[in-house]
């Protein structure tokens, strides 16, 4: 790279180097939202399951009620025709009181066990109709997960092939960097918000903290020089290339900007 040593050429091989650190990152987060999405999905789908696995047993937990409720029933209901039976036998008032009072107490308990089984039927019919919306709901929500994740699937790959060439071509561009320059940016970028190291000059203001520079700054960035750094943010300003090649870059122009950070 013949402009390598340039401060022109050292900010617009930063400013490339910084452009495929953003887009990584944005391509990163963009994957990371694609995940969560198939994720919130997915677990309405099982969501959706679980629930209908819970009705389906209360369901069956009521129907093994119910038979129950129904032997008790059919022997409350053969007490009640045996005991119709006895009565033409009885003859003592303490007999007949005793009938009397037991038959009571089988009728009572026949109408509370019809009672208890409407109930139940009730309840089973309520639950049936859930479990038919559940289901609906389930064909629904499993339809649009798949056509999600299918979609989805696709950008997720698309993005990690993006970032597979994004690192390949940055290995390139680290090839030439000078060592030191290359610590530098990386160290600059965990410091920066964004990972920014570099703010292009735009119409007199900085890109990153879109403060105006004094004009001063703005002649100094234009002579390409030294690396100047935003007043404000202390990014290295870069004014992208309109065909002129700026000076050579000397060391000490370079560290000493650093020392000013
Ligand atoms: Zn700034």
């Amino acid at each position: 790279m013949a402009d390598s040593h340039s401060v022109q050429g050292t900010l617009s091989l930063v400013y490339r180097l910084q452009t495929m650190d953003v887009e990584v990152l944005r391509l990163t987060l963009e994957i990371e939202e694609s995940s969560t999405l198939i994720g919130v999905a997915r677990s309405e789908v099982e969501s959706l399951e679980r629930q209908i696995e819970s009705s389906r047993k209360e369901l069956e937990d009521l129907e093994t009620r119910r038979s129950q409720i129904d032997v008790e029933l059919r022997e409350t209901e053969r007490l009640l025709v045996e005991g119709k039976k006895r009565q033409k036998e009885l003859k003592h008032p303490r007999d007949i009181q005793a009938y009397l009072s037991e038959m009571e107490f089988r009728r009572d308990e026949k109408d509370r066990f019809e009672e208890e089984i409407l109930h139940i039927l009730e309840n089973q019919d309520a639950l049936r109709k859930k479990i038919a919306d559940f289901d609906a709901a389930l064909v629904r929500e499993k339809g649009s997960f798949e056509i999600l994740s299918a979609e989805k699937g696709e950008q997720i790959q698309e993005r990690h092939r993006r970032i597979g060439e994004l690192n390949q071509e940055r290995s390139d561009v680290e090839n030439a960097f000078p060592d030191d320059l290359l610590k530098t940016y990386n160290r600059l970028r965990i410091s920066h918000r964004n990972g920014m190291v570099v703010a292009r000059l735009l119409e007199g203001s900085c890109e990153a903290c879109r403060m105006n520079l004094p004009p001063r700054t703005v002649t100094e960035v234009k002579k390409r020089q030294r690396i100047v750094t935003c007043l404000f943010c202390q990014r290295w300003l870069y004014l992208p290339d309109r065909g002129t090649e700026g000076e050579p870059v000397s060391q000490g122009s370079l560290s000493q900007d650093m020392r000013q950070r």
